[in-house]
Formats: C-alpha cells, sequence, structure tokens
C-alpha cells in the first residue's frame, strides 16, 4: 500500500487526442515548476483519464495540496491509499484493516465505488464493504464516505475529493497581455484569462511622478499573488504622465477618458505584438462608468485591431468583488491610493463620444508620436 495523490481532469477530456496530450504535457510541466520551486519530491505520471503524483514524502502533503488546488486545468483531486490489486476480497480486507474506525456507530455514511474492467458491478462492492460499518447508510447526504475506484488491477481508496479551479493549464492558450491597474476589476479580469489557460503577461500604465509610486507597488502585490498560478510573471511598466498631461492641457475634460484609454489600448497593442501576445485584456464591464458605456467602447476599441477581450463585461460588480474576495486580491485592490487616472478624471465624462471628433483631436494633438516616443521609456520587470 502507498499513498499517492490521483488528480482528475475535466475539460481537457473534450479536446481530441492530439489537443489533449499536449495539454497535459503543459498541465505536467506546471505542476513540476511549482514544485522545483517548493524543493518538492514526487514523481508525475499521465494516463489518459487520471494523473497520478507518487513518491513524495508524508511531511509534503499539504503544500502539494496546496499547489494542487492552484494549478488551472486540475478539476479535483484526493490523496488515495493505492492497492495493487482490485481483487474484492482485498479491498474489502484492506478497509477492513485500514479504515475500519473512519465510520463510527453514530455516523451516517455511504460507500462510493466505480469499477472499470474489474470483473464485478460497484452495487455488489459498495453493499459488502457497507456492512462492515455500524453507521447508518445515508445516500444523499452522508457524513463521512469511503470512495473506492477499482481499475483494471489496481484500487484506490479515499475518503475526500478535493476541488480543484478547474479550466485550462496556464499556457495552452497563448500568450495574452492584461492591462493592469491597482483597481479591484483588473486582476480578476486577469484571473480569468489564466483560468482559461492564458499565459498573461502585464502592462501597468503610472503617472509618476504626478503621483507616488504607489500604484506600482500594489500592481507588483497584485501580481506576487499570482505566482501560485503563473510560473514566470513579467510586468511592463509605462510612463503614462506626459501622455496625461499632454491629452490635459490639449482636449476639452469630456474627451479625456476615452482619449487617455485609447492612448492605452494603442501602447498596449504594440507592445502585445512585439511580445507575440494574441490579445489585450482589460477589466471593462458594460456601463459600469461613463468610459464603458457600449458607445464608448467602441470608441476604445476602434483605436486597435488586435483581438481585445473583456472576461467581465456581463458581470455584476458585487460579482466582481466576490471574485476579488476570493483569490485574495481585494484587500490589495482596496488600499487607498490615487488611481492612475482619477487625479486627471474630470467629473463629466462624456457617455457617447464622437470617434470623428475623437479622431480630430487625436491628430491635432500628435499623440501618437508621443506615445511611440515614450515606448522607448518601459520598463520590465519579472515579479
Ligand atoms: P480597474 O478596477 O481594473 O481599475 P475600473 O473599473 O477602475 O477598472 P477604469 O479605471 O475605467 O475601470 O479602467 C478600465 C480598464 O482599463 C481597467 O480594468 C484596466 O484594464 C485598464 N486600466 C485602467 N487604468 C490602467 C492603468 N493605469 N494601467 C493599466 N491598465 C489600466
Ligand atoms: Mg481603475
Amino acid at each position: 500500500m502507498e499513498k499517492i495523490f490521483l488528480i482528475r481532469f475535466n475539460e481537457i477530456f473534450l479536446k481530441s487526442n492530439g489537443v489533449a496530450k499536449s495539454f497535459l504535457k503543459i498541465l505536467r510541466k506546471n505542476i513540476q515548476i511549482q514544485f522545483k520551486k517548493h524543493n518538492l519530491s514526487g514523481l508525475i505520471n499521465i494516463t489518459n483519464s487520471r494523473i497520478f503524483l507518487t513518491d513524495f514524502q508524508e511531511s509534503e502533503i499539504d503544500l502539494i495540496s496546496n499547489i494542487l488546488k492552484n494549478t488551472f486545468g486540475i478539476d479535483s483531486f484526493s490523496l488515495v491509499d493505492k492497492i495493487n490489486s482490485s481483487n474484492q476480497e482485498d479491498i474489502f480486507n484492506f478497509i477492513k484493516e485500514k479504515y475500519i474506525s473512519y465510520i463510527s456507530e453514530n455516523d451516517t455514511f455511504k460507500i462510493k465505488a466505480r469499477c472499470v474492467n474489474v470483473g464485478y458491478h460497484t452495487k455488489d462492492i459498495e453493499i459488502k464493504v457497507a456492512e462492515l460499518f455500524k453507521g447508518k447508510v445515508n445516500l444523499s447526504n452522508p457524513q463521512k464516505t469511503i470512495y473506492i475506484e477499482a481499475r483494471d488491477n489496481m484500487a484506490y481508496i479515499f475518503t475526500e475529493i478535493i476541488s480543484g479551479l478547474s479550466g485550462l493549464p496556464v499556457g495552452s492558450a497563448g500568450r495574452n497581455l492584461v492591462l493592469i491597474s491597482g483597481g479591484i476589476d483588473s486582476p480578476v479580469a486577469s484571473f480569468m484569462m489564466l483560468r482559461r489557460g492564458c499565459h498573461n503577461i502585464y502592462i501597468h500604465f503610472h503617472s509618476f511622478p504626478y503621483i507616488s509610486k504607489r500604484s506600482i507597488e500594489k500592481v507588483k502585490d497584485i501580481l506576487a499573488t499570482f505566482s501560485k498560478y503563473q510560473n514566470e510573471i513579467k510586468l511592463i511598466l509605462f510612463p503614462f504622465a506626459e501622455i496625461q498631461n499632454h491629452i490635459k492641457v490639449s482636449s476639452h475634460p469630456k474627451y479625456r477618458i476615452v482619449l487617455y484609454r485609447r492612448s492605452m489600448m494603442r501602447i498596449a497593442s504594440m507592445i502585445a505584438r512585439n511580445l507575440k501576445c494574441k490579445s489585450i485584456t482589460t477589466g471593462e464591464s458594460l456601463a459600469q462608468v461613463s468610459s464603458q458605456t457600449l458607445d464608448n467602447m467602441a470608441v476604445i476599441n476602434n483605436a486597435v485591431n488586435i483581438l481585445a477581450l473583456r472576461p467581465l463585461v456581463g458581470f455584476n460588480k458585487n460579482e466582481i468583488i466576490n471574485i476579488a474576495r476570493n483569490i485574495g486580491t481585494i484587500e490589495i485592490s482596496n488600499e487607498q491610493e490615487e488611481d492612475t487616472c482619477t487625479l486627471f478624471t474630470p467629473k463629466h465624462p462624456n457617455a457617447g463620444t464622437s470617434l470623428k471628433d475623437i479622431k480630430v483631436i487625436e491628430e491635432s494633438i500628435n499623440i501618437e508620436e508621443l506615445e511611440i516616443k515614450l515606448l522607448e521609456k518601459i520598463e520590465v520587470m519579472n515579479i
């Protein structure tokens, strides 16, 4: 008998054989890199329906669980006892010896078996094993469950199924550039793109020296919490102050927000192309603020012709806040500091800006020239 982790994936099943294989290879690499980072032992063995993790130390179990819980592409996992036999008698005797104290007289319980290629039915073994225990059987809401998975000539016994994050392995969808502010929304948008398998690269536009460097620190703190999902985190810092100032002194306040956003999108799309990112992503949510009306989003979107994704577009603010709370970014986002844009934000931005007007202004102030000049001043760092 040996303790191993049995890891289940879900959506990868839906892929064709070749695609599933390459996704599982990425998943294995992501787990291996986290293991290396934490100095853990353990071997990963992938079959077409399960991943098995073996040869770790007992003292490493908690840390391994934590890594598996934060690895996209894993649907659920269990720490299991592996028996080198699927014989009913052997399973029965094993449970009698090792699990008899797990279910007491006062517990309600269920035995849940899954049998593949073993020559007997799940019900046969479930009934036989259940007779070992004095507790009361409750199939719909038991306090304790013993799971038996008998497959070919092996069996796995366990009591817990721990949920993973699901989604797809980070890196399987290609690269994506996220526009990240210190706010609540863009970290959540980043998380959603990681969950769908993107390798995210991040860009933050800062207004130093007009405001402190705290917004940069905030973004770095948020990204540090993502190191459990993503093995390599690259942050690009773009000095946006000169552009903001230029827009501020040369345009009517009602156009400013849209001009800032279009400028950010243009810069992001140039950098994305350079870094071979297939898309850019923002934390915009429809009608959350006046720059995010359909009219304004269309004008903002028109600044670029790269695929621009907005994974939060249909979410309510409270839903976004709940996700931010679950993923642990809300505390950092909520720290008070001047947002890059608040300093330059007019009180009443236009909710329906005309593209024609915007284009005339942009041309008259030579904004794109300034954007290209400032591209030379970006800083790149690894978190
Ligand atoms: P967030 O909570 O992400 O800041 P928000 O609701 O405050 O979003 P806006 O400030 O209008 O919305 O920004 C919309 C989107 O533009 C953000 O979600 C983010 O993707 C991007 N963005 C805004 N400011 C910056 C910035 N300083 N650096 C990088 N991206 C930014
Ligand atoms: Mg913001």
